[in-house]
């Protein structure tokens, strides 16, 4: 009996130093996504100091990580940075995709209303996203102490990384020309907010996508968020998420290393040094744990390619589509049997092909059969057949892992290598393959616990949530597929 009694009081003291055990953390946790930012960015620049020479030099570099699902865009980028999984896991299957047999944006979400700016806009949440992130986790195992805020100029790239828990998410309306939210968060646009608009109501107006303006008011607002909503001041960790979206929209119109497209990086490292010395001065630079990635690289663009007698070309969906479905057409005799094309996948009429009591295999195969005649297509797959196509495992692997059943089209595309989605003269640049150009990511890790170093050893996209939960001794995602990339 007696040993039985020291047997509790020894158990009841381990529990009680089990429940009062303290964890070092950091103050904050910084994650900043660079849109479209190419590995070789990092190295193709002259950087001055402070920004990224600081990053580099201060930094740990993981100079081969690779993204391991298609399609490489933003929104899926974005979801799996923070959540350490796949599309076929956390469900952003794309910028757009198929839910409930609508068309939706990665963040629409009609249940709520727009808040700020024109409210007429459609409504946005993280909903669509059914897997937990780092921010998420990190409220969880801080009894929901822990504070994050989420600004982009695309609202899915401030409401993806900012998860399901975040005090604010904030994105740029480009109707109203100010940064709004949604009834998700708060049904007011926080004081700071509106203020913050009317401070820089004339910057805001002007053109913000292309210029290196968008790149200051993003930091702008980071700064300001981080002021207004305390955080890293509080007990818990808190989280700030940037991305910077403009460096994705000038590529996208311009082209890599245009002029206009120089000069946003230009203004991205100043205001990179500008925001590390505002961390510092305010966190101090060991009390925060700060990455800096990018959603997905891009395309050099096919015109620039041809100049220099490089491999290029360039490949429209839509034009694809109506070609297939005409030969569906003069095969089974019933209309649109492709329903839509979205980036590298083709939706099904499914209630077309039960109807007429077609066989969905049979007209997949057609459809593909029809698409691969293209020469800049390689390979056109059945999703659900994918295992029966000759498609090389490294290319099915990222297939699947960007797969979601309903979300997803049902039949995937694989260009030729160095072919972008787009018209033949367009000098923009694209991404959205499996290539080295849209996969490969610049990842460095700053500050706290962070000694200097680099790698080239093989890391990928979904082991940055991974790490930053490992470090801060926090369970990782729900959905998280990723290895912590230190020991
Ligand atoms: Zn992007």
């Amino acid at each position: 009996m007696r040993d039985m009694k020291r047997f509790l009081v020894v158990v009841m003291a381990v529990v009680a130093i089990g429940a009062m055990a303290q964890v070092e953390r950091p103050k904050l946790v910084v994650g900043i996504v660079v849109d479209q930012m190419r590995w070789d960015y990092l190295y193709t620049y002259q950087w001055g100091e402070g920004g990224f020479q600081t990053l580099m030099h201060d930094g740990y570099l993981c100079n081969n990580t690779i993204i391991d699902y298609v399609p490489t865009v933003t929104a899926a980028g974005h979801a799996t940075i923070f959540s350490g999984t796949t599309p076929a896991f956390h469900g952003i299957a794309g910028n757009s995709f198929s839910l409930n047999g609508k068309t939706v944006s990665s963040v629409q979400d009609d249940t709520e209303r727009a808040v700020g700016g024109n409210e007429k806009t459609s409504a946005k949440s993280p909903r669509n996203l059914i897997a937990t992130n780092i921010a998420d986790q990190l409220y969880l195992a801080t009894d929901y102490k822990s504070r994050t805020v989420g600004v982009a100029l695309k609202d899915r790239a401030a409401i993806l990384p900012s998860g399901h828990t975040p005090v604010g998410a904030y994105w740029f309306d480009g109707n109203s020309k100010s940064f709004v939210t949604s009834t998700y968060y708060c049904d007011k646009l926080p004081k700071w907010v509106v203020d913050f608009n009317k401070r820089h109501c004339d910057e805001l107006a002007g053109d913000i996508y292309n210029t290196p303006v968008g790149t200051t008011i993003t930091f702008a607002l980071a700064e300001q968020a981080l002021i207004s909503e305390r955080l890293g001041q509080g007990e818990a960790t808190d989280m700030l998420t940037v991305s910077v979206s403009n460096t994705d929209m000038c590529a996208h119109n311009y082209g890599s290393h245009s002029p206009k497209l120089d000069s946003i990086y230009w203004q991205l490292d100043k205001e990179l040094a500008h925001f590390i010395d505002f961390l510092d001065s305010r966190i101090g630079r060991g009390n925060y744990l700060l990455f800096l990635t990018a959603d997905h690289g891009g395309t050099h663009g096919a015109p620039r390619m041809e100049a220099h007698h490089l491999p290029n070309g360039a490949w429209e969906n839509g034009e694809a589509r109506k070609a297939a479905n005409e030969v569906l057409k003069s095969r089974f005799g019933v209309d649109n049997l492709i329903k839509k094309d979205h980036g590298f996948t083709f939706y099904l009429n499914h209630e077309a092909i039960d109807s007429a009591g077609l066989d969905t295999h049979e007209v997949a195969q057609v459809v593909c059969k029809e698409l691969e005649k293209a020469d800049e297509i390689e390979w056109a797959v059945e999703v659900a057949d994918i295992d029966n196509s000759p498609i090389p495992t490294i290319v099915k692997e990222r297939i699947k892992l960007g797969y979601y059943p309903g979300r997803s089209g049902d039949i995937y595309v694989i260009h030729r290598t160095g072919v972008q989605l787009g018209k033949t003269e367009w000098a923009g640049s694209n991404h959205g393959t499996w290539s080295q150009s849209d996969s490969h990511i610049p990842l460095i890790f700053m500050g706290w616990h962070i000694t200097p170093g680099e790698t080239s050893r093989l890391t990928h996209m979904t082991d940055i949530a991974a790490t930053v939960c490992a470090m801060l001794h926090i369970q990782a995602p729900n959905g998280c597929i990723g290895t912590p990339i230190f020991e």
